[in-house]
């Protein structure tokens, strides 16, 4: 195990059988030994400085079906909300404010967030804040109106690929949706110029480890710029009710050999990690991840971006709570960055 470890550092890539044997069985003090690895690597490009990005869940009004998220359609018990663009500038006031120089623009895929309504905002953004990071997560979308919305000032864009295996896509997605649109959106938006983000749920129903390892390999040839991993937490109101969460381990594990393999992508340690277990965040980070993003949602909206239970979205995980954030990052030997923190590397 440690010989693997140690080539993965080296080399940044392993065959995929030797992925699968360090999904399979890197435990205890072997996980230990890889995350310390991944998080030398996080150091030797970003010291031991996190970014964070401040979330603005601009609506959960969506017309996509996913079983997995609370904010699906044929959710009829969520209470659905839209922010106005007036709202979405106040809350980027409040955050730049607090230090925040990227903001996360996320939400249901809603055509009443049509291409001008988007475009609208992000200028009003661009405009009022130059200096600031415009990160997008609305979505699939045509290939014009990626292109508008980065005309119009977006520098990234998030979109989770969720998995790599047709059979799994389908059972975690409805008929009306389809792997290989997913995969043209990614296309697009990095041959646009964004700053590109995918990614999966660890633990996804009917997940695989061999599954896992086609989505390692999809994100090696892929090379996007930000990689967004956190664990499956199930929804009472989804099909998934019932199935277990992601688990912690195996969560971890992906997210260090991703560090290993990517060493200059921005990778959050996600808002579902730190609501799996009450030191999840911290956890992210000693894996190697180097990003977090607060959550600064008009606070009585929070609740009602319920994409899974017990959400975490106050305290540290809150955009005014960066001072708690910040002590508890100092416990574990790191400090906030306040930069933009754009990816370091080239972009395409
Ligand atoms: N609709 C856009 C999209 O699909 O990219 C943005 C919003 S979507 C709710 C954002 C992300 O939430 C998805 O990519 C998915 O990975 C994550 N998500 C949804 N339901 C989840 C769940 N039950 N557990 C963990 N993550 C979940």
């Amino acid at each position: 195990m440690r010989e693997l470890i140690e080539r993965l550092y080296r080399e940044q890539t392993l065959a995929p059988g030797e992925l699968r044997t360090l999904l399979l069985e890197c435990r205890g003090e072997d996980l230990d030994f890889l995350m310390q690895k991944a998080r030398a690597v996080a150091q030797s490009h970003f010291g031991n400085r996190i970014y964070i990005r401040g979330l603005i869940e601009i609506g959960n009004c969506c017309h996509n079906d996913c079983f997995y998220c609370g904010i699906r359609k044929s959710n009829r018990h969520l209470k659905r909300y839209r922010l106005d663009a007036e709202t979405i500038l106040a809350c980027c006031r409040h955050g730049y404010e607090l230090g925040f120089r990227t903001f996360v623009l996320q939400g249901g895929e809603d055509n009443y967030m049509n291409d001008d309504r988007v475009t609208e905002v992000v200028t009003a953004i661009r405009t009022e804040f130059p200096d600031v990071a415009i990160t997008l997560s609305l979505g699939e979308r045509p290939t014009l109106s990626y292109k508008r919305f980065f005309q119009a000032g977006a520098n990234r864009y998030l979109l989770r690929h969720e998995t790599h295996n047709e059979a799994h896509y389908r059972r975690l997605h409805p008929e009306d949706m389809s792997l290989s649109n997913r995969l043209r959106c990614l296309n697009d938006l990095k041959r646009i110029g964004f700053q590109t983000g995918t990614g999966i749920m660890v633990g996804s129903p009917g997940q695989t480890v061999d599954h896992l390892v086609e989505d390692i390999l999809f994100i090696e040839q892929f090379r996007p710029q930000m990689i967004g991993i956190g664990p499956f937490l199930p929804h009472h109101d989804t099909p998934f009710a019932s199935c277990p969460p992601g688990s912690l381990t195996q969560t971890l594990t992906l997210l260090s050999i991703f560090r290993l393999m990517h060493p200059q992508a921005l990778i959050p340690s996600t808002t579902a990690l730190a609501s799996l277990t009450p030191d999840g965040r911290e956890k992210g980070i000693l894996a190697g991840a180097n990003v977090v993003m607060p959550n600064l949602s008009p606070v009585e909206q929070r609740k009602n971006y319920a994409l899974y239970d017990n959400k975490a979205s106050m305290g540290s995980e809150a955009a005014e709570g960066l001072r708690l954030l910040a002590q508890r990052l100092a416990a574990i030997g790191y400090e906030i960055d306040k930069s933009r923190g754009d990816y370091p590397g080239k972009t395409l």
